[in-house]
C-alpha cells in the first residue's frame, strides 16, 4: 500500500522545517547568491593538508564563496562585509562523516531501533541532521537505509534517499551522498529491512534496483550468515562492481572479518567500510588497487563505554568487556597497517548502524590518534580524504574560491583533537 504525503498533511508539515529556522535558511540561501559577505577576522586554520597550525589569518565569505584568506594584520577592504571577530579560535574545514545512517538514532538498542517505522526513522533524521550540522559536520555518506514507504513521496524505496532530495540547499541540513540500502545474503540481517539477494543473480540485480531507486552508490554487505565465511566470492562480486562503473556509480562494501574484506580486495570494490581484521596481505593489495578504508573506530570506544553504562551481558560481563577489548586492539592493528601500506583512509562513526550518535565524529578522529595517526592525519581523514572517497573534490577543503563550510573551535586541533568537541559556531554555505 503506498502512503502518500497529502494524506497526512499534518505528519508531512511536521518533517518540514520549524518556522524559526527558516529565517537563517532564507538568508544562507540567499547568501548562495548576492553579496552578502562576512568576515572571520583574526582565527587560527587548521586546513589538515599539514602538522602546522596558522595563526593570524582572516577570511572573507562572499556569496557563500571563500573570496580571500589573508594575514589579520593585511586585510583587503572587506567593504560592508560583516565582521565577526574570532580571536582565539581555529577555523576547521566542514568534516565529512564518512560512514553515516541517518534514519537511526544509535545508541545501546541500535539495532531494535532498525524496526522503528518510517515516521520515527524520518524523525531520528531530522534530529541526526542538527546533531550532525552543530558538530562540525558539513558532508554525511549514508551508507544503509532500511526500506519502507517514505510518508512524505509515498515511495517505496530506502529511506535515506527522499531525505538527501528533500535537504538539498538547505545550509541547515548536511550534504548527503546516499547508498540506498544494503545488499545483504538472506539471513544476515533482520528480513525484510534491506535488500535480500539468495543468489548472485539477485545480488547483482537488488544492487542495480537501488541505482535505480536513485542511490548515489551501492552498499553490499560482505559479513554472512557465518561470521568466518564470506557470503560471495569475489567474481560474484566484481560483477556487481563492474555493472555499477558502467552507470558511473562506485561500490561499497561493509566488512567486519577478514574473509570478507579479503574477497572485496580481490573483487576491486571502490572501499571497505570498517575492515577491523585486515591483514598486511590484504592491506598491501587494498593500496596496490586503490581500494579505501572507512574506519569506524567509535562503534568499538562506544561498545566499551557500555560496560559502564548499561547491563547489557555482550559489553557489561566481563567476557563481554574482553571480547570488545580484543576487537579495539585488532581494529586498531588494522589500521596501523592500513595506513603503514598507504591506502586511503577515511573516517565515520557508523552512528545508527551502529551504537554511537550523529555528533560524535570527534571520538573517531581522537581513536584514529590512538591507533598512530598523527592528529592532522586523523583531521584529514574526516575532511578532504573522505573528500576525495566521495569523490567530491571541493568537500573538507578550505581554500580562496572553494565553498565557505567551516567551523571555529576553541584549542589546536593538531596538537589535542579534543578541541574539535568545543564547537563555537558553524558557517555553512548552501548549495
Ligand atoms: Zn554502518
Amino acid at each position: 500500500m503506498q502512503v502518500r504525503g497529502e494524506e497526512f498533511p499534518a505528519f508531512a508539515a511536521s518533517l518540514r522545517l520549524p518556522e524559526s529556522c527558516r529565517g537563517t535558511r532564507d538568508r544562507a540561501v540567499s547568501a548562495g547568491r548576492e553579496t552578502l559577505s562576512t568576515l572571520y577576522r583574526d582565527a587560527a586554520l587548521a586546513d589538515a593538508h599539514s602538522p602546522t597550525l596558522q595563526l593570524g589569518v582572516s577570511m572573507l565569505v562572499e556569496g557563500g564563496r571563500i573570496a580571500w584568506i589573508r594575514p589579520a594584520d593585511s586585510e583587503e577592504d572587506p567593504g560592508d562585509a560583516e565582521v565577526i571577530d574570532a580571536g582565539g579560535t581555529t577555523i576547521v574545514p566542514g568534516m565529512v562523516d564518512c560512514h553515516s545512517h541517518l534514519t537511526l538514532p544509535g545508541g545501546s538498542h541500535w539495532i531494535e531501533r532498525i524496526g522503528d517505522t518510517p515516521e520515527q526513522l524520518l524523525r531520528h533524521a531530522e534530529h541526526n541532521a542538527k546533531l550532525q550540522t552543530h558538530a562540525g559536520v558539513r558532508w554525511a555518506r549514508d551508507v544503509g537505509a532500511p526500506i519502507g514507504v517514505d510518508p512524505v513521496d509515498g515511495r517505496e524505496r530506502a529511506l535515506s534517499l527522499g531525505l538527501r532530495d528533500r535537504w538539498r540547499g538547505h545550509a541547515d541540513y548536511p550534504y548527503v551522498r546516499a547508498a540506498g540500502t544494503w545488499v545483504t545474503r538472506a539471513g544476515t540481517l533482520p528480513a525484510g529491512l534491506t535488500a535480500e539477494a539468495e543468489d548472485a543473480d539477485e545480488l547483482l540485480g537488488l544492487s542495480l534496483e537501488q541505482l535505480d531507486d536513485g542511490a548515489d552508490l551501492v552498499k553490499l554487505y560482505l559479513d554472512g550468515p557465518d561470521p568466518d565465511t564470506a557470503p560471495w566470492t569475489a567474481n560474484e562480486v566484481r560483477r556487481v562492481v563492474s555493472a555499477a562503473h558502467d552507470r558511473g556509480a562506485k561500490v561499497t562494501a561493509h566488512a567486519g572479518r577478514l574473509s570478507g574484506s579479503r574477497v572485496c580486495a580481490e573483487a576491486g570494490v571502490d572501499c571497505i567500510e570498517h575492515g577491523f581484521e585486515l591483514d598486511e596481505d590484504c592491506a598491501r593489495l587494498m593500496a596496490e588497487r586503490r581500494i579505501a578504508l572507512v574506519s569506524t573506530l567509535t562503534v568499538l570506544k562506544s561498545w566499551t563505554s557500555f560496560a559502564r553504562t548499561t547491563r547489557i551481558e555482550r559489553f557489561a560481563s566481563p567476557e563481554g568487556r574482553k571480547r570488545v577489548a580484543e576487537r579495539w586492539e585488532a581494529a586498531r592493528h588494522s589500521i596501523r597497517l592500513a595506513h603503514a601500506a598507504g591506502v586511503l583512509l577515511g573516517a565515520g562513526t557508523d552512528f545508527g548502524g551502529g551504537s554511537a550518535r550523529a555528533n560524535q565524529l570527534a571520538w573517531e578522529v581522537e581513536a584514529l590518534t590512538e591507533a598512530g595517526l598523527e592528529p592532522w592525519e586523523a583531521l584529514a581523514s574526516v575532511t578532504w580524504k573522505a573528500g576525495e572517497i566521495l569523490g567530491e573534490p571541493e568537500a573538507g577543503q578550505i581554500h580562496e574560491g572553494g565553498p565557505g563550510d567551516f567551523f571555529l573551535i576553541h584549542g589546536d586541533p593538531l596538537s589535542d583533537l579534543s578541541a574539535l568537541w568545543r564547537v563555537w559556531r558553524v558557517a555553512w554555505a548552501a548549495r
